[in-house]
């Protein structure tokens, strides 16, 4: 990923450039800006291991997604209430969410 407007480099999961908050671009030669990309969330996917393994699984099938992940702190200190976890949405491109939704059925049969 890089920033449009000072060329830094980043990972692939960072969206927005640390230093002037720009939209990162997948190439600086043919700029597709993110925010022209409809997001849409698969189903929540429960604990981060597992979203990882799901993220991982699209990346092998050249699927673009993010994990956005909200912490459950609301179990702690309660005994025998549950494990805190985390809860885990992953988005991905509308155009891709058919695949993507399909590779995700086949990994919970
Ligand atoms: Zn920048």
């Amino acid at each position: 990923m890089y920033c449009p407007e000072c060329k830094s480099e980043y990972k692939e999961d960072i969206l927005f450039c640390e230093d002037c908050s720009a939209s990162l671009v997948l190439s600086l030669e043919d700029p597709l800006p993110l925010e022209e990309v409809e997001w849409v969330s698969l189903d929540n996917i429960r604990g981060d291991i597992y979203a990882e393994m799901v993220k991982e699984v699209l990346d092998n099938n050249d699927i673009p997604c993010y994990i956005k992940t909200a912490f459950m702190v609301s179990a702690f200190g309660i005994k025998g209430a549950g494990i805190p976890g985390t809860k885990c949405t992953i988005f991905v491109p509308s155009d891709n969410y058919d695949e993507a939704a399909e590779i995700l059925s086949e990994m919970m049969d």
